[in-house]
């Protein structure tokens, strides 16, 4: 027997952050959700880090138990072992990324307007005539369900992005944690070409002396974790746990189509230095709660009003910054191993460090960029890869010079 189809105003694919946080900005309208997560469990897998800047508690209202750590020192190792180390403003937080996700849920679970489907897989989505309207017919692994809008918050393999032929570029990170002897203080981040990817890291969770240690790499990862691990003499037989998963990158585009939006890393917010997508996608979950209660406000949930109200909003604020990350990286892309020992170099010996240190803004790098760019030295180190790709100059020079 066929059965009966729900009718939802929202339907949210992915309760990890991004479909928990929007969910919970949703929880104070009147509007029905629906949230569907393939796992039964919010929060598990975790794959994350969790290195998060301080933005973090300007943008929620953070509780001390997601906080397991602060670190004051952010150490940059070059492949020759040489290093700079900036310890300025920014401080970031490690974070307990499980706690995360399910403070957001804890909040709205109980909530009756909201059903959460765990266990379930989201399979497709078609649109239908909804009397004059355009609606979204919602099909998951056990149901059907109906909905004005449709939200894509699920993750780096996207199956409601890839159903409008959006595809980001992946990298694989893995992570693994363990009790060592590092500096309790310090993130540490490797750079090496061999990987053609952003970094490997080590960083501590708190005063457990417990330290996650990972990297990410766009193709032979496990072979290339092997050797990071050895390099940093780590015996992998005493992990404590290991995550892994997939990190989008790119620029973000397109994030509104008719009844649907893309959030989070199924929308590409993700910044390609460093993988980090949390803060990134924090921003576009306000503009995403505005622009679905304007839809609702206006009854038009048409791809030219979610245009207007979610996706110009975030190209014009993460939009650009994301821009300058996945440029920044094409540069670093074309490093070779001297060309990070120079670099290192000029950063130790001209004060750019104590720049960095105090203008750095591990999401924003806009304004530091500025900064770097009216240095001769800096300048004339990079004529050679801007040389090569003046392409890549004319678009960072581009992005510098489009205030919002
Ligand atoms: C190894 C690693 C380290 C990282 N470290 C950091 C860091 O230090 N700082 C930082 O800011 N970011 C970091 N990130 C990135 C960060 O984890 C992501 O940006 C963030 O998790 C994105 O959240 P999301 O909710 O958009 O997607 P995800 O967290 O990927 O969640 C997607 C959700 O959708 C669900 N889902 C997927 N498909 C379906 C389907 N068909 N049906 C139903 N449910 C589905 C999944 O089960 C999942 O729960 C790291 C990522 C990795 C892989």
């Amino acid at each position: 027997m066929e059965r009966k189809i729900s009718n939802f105003d929202v339907c949210i694919i992915g309760a990890s952050i991004a479909g928990n946080y929007l969910t919970y900005l949703l929880s104070k309208t009147t509007l029905k959700i629906a949230i569907i997560e393939e796992h039964k469990e919010i929060g598990i897998p975790f794959q994350c880090a969790g290195i998060v800047s301080q933005k973090l508690s300007k943008l929620i209202n953070l509780p001390k138990n997601i906080i397991l750590n602060r670190v004051k020192v952010a150490k940059i190792v070059a492949p020759s072992g040489k290093f700079i180390k900036l310890a300025g403003n920014e401080q970031p937080f490690i974070i307990d990324r499980v706690a995360l996700d399910r403070f957001f849920y804890d909040k709205v679970k109980d909530n009756d307007i909201i059903t959460y489907f765990l266990g379930e897989k989201y399979e497709s989505f078609k649109y239908f005539k909804d009397g004059q309207q355009k609606s979204v017919l919602i099909k998951t692994s056990k149901r059907k369900l109906k909905a004005k809008i449709l939200v894509g918050c699920d993750g780096p393999l996207s199956v409601v992005a890839r159903s409008f032929r959006i595809k980001n570029k992946l990298l694989y990170g893995t992570q693994i944690r363990v009790k060592g002897s590092f500096d309790q203080n310090e993130a540490v981040m490797f750079f090496d070409p061999r990987w053609k990817e952003l970094f490997g890291w080590i960083v501590p969770e708190g005063s457990n002396d417990i330290y996650r240690i990972g990297l990410a790499s766009s193709k032979n990862i496990s072979i290339n974790f092997k050797n990071f691990l050895k390099k940093l003499r780590i015996n992998s037989a005493k992990k404590i746990d290991q995550q892994g998963g997939l990190i989008p990158y790119g620029v973000m585009n397109k994030l509104a189509f008719d009844n649907v939006l893309l959030l989070g890393d199924a929308a590409g917010q993700v910044k390609a230095t460093t993988g980090g997508g949390i803060i990134m996608l924090l921003i576009a979950a306000k503009y995403a709660s505005y622009c679905i209660q304007k839809c609702f406000d206006l009854g038009d949930y048409s791809k030219k009003s979610i245009k207007k109200y979610y996706e110009k909003p975030c190209l014009n604020s993460i939009g650009k910054q994301i821009k300058l990350h996945y440029l920044i990286r094409l540069i670093f892309e074309k490093f070779s191993n001297s060309d990070f020992e120079t670099f290192f170099q000029i950063v130790k010996s001209n004060k750019i460090e104590e720049i960095i240190s105090l203008y750095g803004d591990m999401d924003f790098p806009r304004s530091i960029m500025v900064k770097l760019l009216k240095n001769s030295i800096v300048i004339k180190f990079l004529i050679r890869f801007f040389s090569i790709n003046p392409l890549l100059i004319l678009k960072i020079l581009t992005v510098l010079v489009n205030r919002d």
